[in-house]
């Protein structure tokens, strides 16, 4: 009120252009982006819009959500574009808790992640392009915790001796494939021996 009381009276409503211009606003989101945030509203998926941003090194997080809430925890999840964190709460919801409950008898109870928006380039090495992880377009996912305690890794069990979360493991990646642009797992590369990466880049490619 106090800060109002200051204001002339002709600056109330609408401020005239010179004043707008020099204002800082943030940038309204684009009708996908308002799109987006009205699905994950609609499929109850517990969120918050994320300030747009723009950092050194080519770096953004651009119409990005922190994700909230899913039915299952996700452990270090960051900023992740709308997009991507719309078809990663897909993916957990509808094809990890059946892959789940087919593969091994119970709920996933907490879902383990090596993290979503990182400034780095692909694979960490230097030279090479910005990863899509740099956007805020990527989560990598490690392991899941299942009722009861059991811990299923993408280290250990994706050519490990238990069948079951072997199928399991490639269940959730097979149905990765169906929702994001980029899988990668074990069979891509030693990168991902130890993690499923999901992103919304270009694709289809699916290893
Ligand atoms: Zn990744």
């Amino acid at each position: 009120m106090l800060l109002a009381a200051c204001i002339p009276s002709e600056r109330k409503g609408a401020p005239p252009p010179q004043v707008r211009a020099q204002t800082e606003r943030p940038a309204a989101p684009d009708a996908a982006t308002l799109q987006c945030f009205a699905d994950l509203r609609r499929e109850e998926i517990g969120f918050r819009p994320l300030p747009d941003r723009k950092f050194e090194n080519g770096c953004t997080a651009l119409g990005a959500v922190q994700l909230l809430e899913l039915g299952t925890p996700v452990t270090n999840l960051g900023a992740m574009t709308c997009p991507s964190a719309r078809q990663f709460a897909r993916w957990v919801r509808e094809a990890v808790q059946p892959a789940a409950s087919a593969w091994l008898g119970g709920r996933v109870i907490r879902i383990e992640s090596f993290g979503s928006y990182a400034c780095r380039p692909l694979n960490g090495q230097a030279g090479e392009r910005l990863s899509e992880h740099g956007r805020a377009n990527a989560v990598d996912i490690s392991a899941f915790v299942i009722a009861g305690g059991r811990r299923v890794t993408v280290l250990d069990g994706w050519n490990g001796g238990d069948q079951d979360a072997r199928r399991f493991l490639r269940a959730v990646h097979a149905a990765a494939c169906r929702r994001f642009a980029i899988v990668l797992g074990p069979d891509a590369n030693a990168f991902h021996r130890d993690h499923l990466h999901f992103d919304m880049g270009r694709g289809p490619y699916c290893r």
